[in-house]
């Protein structure tokens, strides 16, 4: 039996992780995190039966408590309780579903603690990248790419060898807004925002989906778990997402992962790896595919995406200002404090006050999202 423990277990990608586990019959769930919807949690643990279960606020994991005190379940709470998940003693993988920066304390602990981890949560290695590789190599611990452009490219590298990689062709859908102009961008709202062509996602993604910042996000991630540099990987848009990315290799060759858009693949391969193992779900039918097409991401309309590149050539701090002006304009776009195209001003804004700091360490990153934020709050 493998024994596995997810953060963010109520969401998008933790509610994927879970199903493929009920597919497969032969995975334990020992530990579950989630911030908090408690009732979805409750019918989780009813299921899977985990020996923990984390909540982020103290007042919702004692109405927990009180709801499963028939269970033994340990319940815990606020960061301490996320660090207990994320280390539960007899997890071999540790599942990061959790959306955010919060995930880094706690992705730091389970490699400590030498769990290989199943990465959805990008934000963790766009700021701390530089941190998180060394230790997994320290402490022998693989960084297993859940996200589905990431994995196609792990896909593609089986067999080959990293240091052949010419680039990494990183597709996109494109977004809901693919084709429109600046302008025409002007009075998107919420909802329009929240309508992603191909995929289901949890609201902070799809957001960064249309804004294309997180294709930026994925280029900066490709750069760490794939050890190249920003300008290796070359953002090619596949409206179809069918193809789910490539590597095109020093003699021209390239090798790409193709297939119905459908996350619980990426997620059971990162689960089983090396193992293939049977998933249900709809085929790609090349006689019905009418067709693949590719088009160059337009940059001046999604300059996010450009802000995104200058952070990851740049390196040192200003991933994290990047990644902390977004998370929060992301947040205040949603609330309907902020217009749609505010969130790239935003950004653009925040990296061009900041201060670089050349190799932040755990702490300083940490503190260049507090302070970040604190600067955004003070002017919107
Ligand atoms: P969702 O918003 O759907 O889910 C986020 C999860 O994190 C929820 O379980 C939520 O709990 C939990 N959470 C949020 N804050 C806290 C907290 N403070 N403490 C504990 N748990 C918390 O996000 P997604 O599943 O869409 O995305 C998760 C990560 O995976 C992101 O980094 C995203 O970029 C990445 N990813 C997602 C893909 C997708 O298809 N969805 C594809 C590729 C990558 P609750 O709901 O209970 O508050």
């Amino acid at each position: 039996m493998k024994k596995i423990a997810i953060l963010g277990s109520t969401g998008s990608i933790g509610t994927q992780t879970l199903e493929v586990v009920r597919e497969n019959g032969d995975i334990e769930v020992t530990a579950l995190a989630a911030g908090s919807n408690i009732q979805l949690l409750e019918r989780q643990i009813r299921e899977f039966r985990p020996k923990l279960a984390a909540v982020w606020s103290e007042e919702k994991a004692n109405d927990l408590k009180e709801n499963i005190k028939d269970l033994d379940v340990r319940i815990v709470s606020g960061m301490e309780g996320l660090k207990e998940a994320a280390v539960e003693r007899e997890a071999e993988i540790l599942v990061t579903a959790i959306v955010g920066m919060i995930g880094i304390l706690p992705t730091i602990e389970a490699i400590k603690a030498k769990k290989d981890i199943a990465l959805a949560n990008k934000e963790t290695l766009v700021t701390a990248g530089h941190i998180i590789m060394p230790l997994a190599k320290e402490y022998g611990v693989s960084i297993l790419p859940v996200d589905s452009e990431h994995s196609a490219i792990f896909q593609s590298l089986q067999g080959g060898q990293q240091k052949s990689i010419h680039k990494i062709l990183l597709t996109a859908s494109g977004g809901p807004f693919r084709g429109r102009k600046r302008e025409e961008l002007e009075q998107i709202q919420v909802e329009d925002a929240l309508k992603h062509p191909n995929w289901e996602m949890g609201r902070k993604i799809t957001i960064d989906s249309s804004t294309m910042v997180n294709k930026g996000l994925e280029v900066i991630e490709a750069k760490w778990l794939f050890d190249v540099s920003v300008d290796q990987v070359e953002v090619v848009v596949q409206p179809q997402s069918i193809i789910h990315s490539m590597v095109e290799y020093e003699d021209g060759a390239i090798i790409a992962e193709l297939g119905t858009p459908d996350m619980k693949l990426p997620i059971q391969y990162a689960l089983y790896y090396p193992e293939r193992r049977f998933l249900s779900g709809e085929r790609l039918d090349f006689g019905k595919l009418t067709q693949l097409t590719f088009e160059r991401p337009d940059m001046e309309t999604f300059y996010g995406l450009k802000l995104a590149y200058e952070a990851g050539r740049t390196g040192g701090s200003l991933p994290t200002v990047l990644n902390a002006a977004n998370e929060l304009a992301v947040a205040l776009f949603l609330d309907r404090k902020i217009r749609y195209l505010q969130i790239p001003e935003i950004i653009q804004n925040c990296m061009e006050k900041h201060k670089l700091i050349l190799n932040p360490t755990v702490e300083q990153i940490l503190e260049t999202g507090r302070e970040t934020y604190e600067f955004i709050r003070s002017r919107w």
